[in-house]
C-alpha cells in the first residue's frame, strides 16, 4: 500500500503540473503564500518520504484526525512549514511530490466548473481538462488509501504498541496537576503536559486514597503512576475505536467517556 500511495502522489503531480495555469504565486507583488496557513492531511508514508529526502524532520508533522498525520504550521511564519520565504512559495512545488490536496485550490480541479480566482488574484485556468479529470480519479484513490493507512496506524495493535513505548519514567519528574493527558507521536505516546493546573488526574489521586492536597503534590507517586498506566492500557484503544483518532487525548475526556 505504501509504495502505491507514493506512486499516486507522483502520478498526480505529473498530471496536474502543466494542466493548470494562473498568476505567478511566487511574485511578492502578487502574494505571500496567503493560502498556505493550513494543516494539510498527509499519510505517514509521504511524511516519511519528505524526511528521507531531507526536506523535513519529524517535528514538521503531528498526528492527524483524517489521515495518519498533518503538516504543521509554523506559528512564527504563520505559514505551513513547507512555505519558503526565500522562494516566496512552497518548497515542495517542484519536487514532483507535493501533497495532492495542495493542488486543488483554487481551481477546484473541476474542468466543468473552474474557480478562476483565489484569495489574491484571478486568471486561474485548467488548460488540460483530460489530464485534470484523470488526476481527480488518482486523488480519490489516494484519499481512500490514505484513510486505510490511518486506520491501520490507529488499530488496537498499533495503539497498544505505541502505548507500550510511553516513557513512563517521565512521570517521576512531573506533578500530577501538570499532566493533561497523552499525545500520540511517530512511534510512541508521550505524556501531554498542560498549561497551568490540570484537573484530569485528580480523580485518580482520590482513587489511590491520597490525603495530600492535589495542587500541592510535588511529584507523581508510584501508585498513581501504576493506575494511570493501567487506565490507559485498558481504555485508550477502546476510546479511539469508538471516537476516532487525533493527536492528543486528555485524561478528562478519556475518563468522562468511560463513565458514559
Ligand atoms: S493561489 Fe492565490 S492565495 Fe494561494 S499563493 Fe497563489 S496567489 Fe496566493
Ligand atoms: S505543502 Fe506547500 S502548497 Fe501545501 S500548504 Fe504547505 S506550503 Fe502551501
Amino acid at each position: 500500500m505504501q509504495k502505491v500511495i507514493l506512486e499516486q502522489v507522483r502520478e498526480f503531480n505529473y498530471l496536474v503540473k502543466d494542466s493548470i495555469s494562473g498568476p505567478n504565486c511566487i511574485d511578492p507583488n502578487v502574494c505571500h503564500g496567503d493560502c498556505c496557513f493550513i494543516h494539510i492531511d498527509i499519510p505517514r508514508v509521504l511524511a516519511q518520504h519528505y524526511i528521507d529526502q531531507g526536506w523535513a524532520s519529524k517535528e514538521d508533522f503531528k498526528r492527524g484526525s483524517t489521515f495518519s498525520f498533518e503538516i504543521n504550521v509554523d506559528l512564527e511564519k504563520l505559514r505551513c512549514v513547507f512555505f519558503s520565504k526565500e522562494i516566496n512559495g512552497c518548497a515542495l512545488h517542484l519536487t514532483g511530490m507535493k501533497s495532492p490536496q495542495c493542488w486543488v485550490y483554487p481551481t477546484g480541479l473541476d474542468p466543468d466548473n473552474v474557480n478562476t480566482s483565489c484569495k489574491k488574484a484571478s486568471g486561474w485556468f485548467i488548460n488540460d481538462p483530460i489530464s485534470v479529470k484523470k488526476a481527480k480519479g488518482v486523488l480519490e484513490d489516494y484519499v481512500s488509501l490514505c484513510r486505510k493507512e490511518a486506520e491501520e496506524e490507529n488499530s488496537p495493535d498499533s495503539i497498544n504498541q505505541r502505548l507500550l513505548a510511553l516513557p513512563i519514567e517521565k512521570f517521576d519528574t512531573l506533578t500530577p496537576s501538570s499532566i493533561a493527558g497523552i499525545e500520540d507521536d511517530w512511534d510512541i505516546f508521550n505524556i501531554l503536559i498542560g498549561e497551568g493546573y490540570n484537573l484530569g488526574v485528580r480523580s485518580f489521586c482520590s482513587e489511590v486514597g491520597c490525603d495530600l492536597e492535589y495542587f500541592e503534590c510535588s511529584v507523581v507517586c508510584e501508585p498513581l503512576k501504576k493506575k494511570l498506566i493501567k487506565f490507559l492500557s485498558e481504555n485508550l484503544s477502546h476510546f479511539i475505536q469508538s471516537n476516532g483518532f487525533k493527536s492528543q487525548y486528555t485524561f478528562m475526556e478519556l475518563k468522562n467517556r468511560k463513565k458514559s
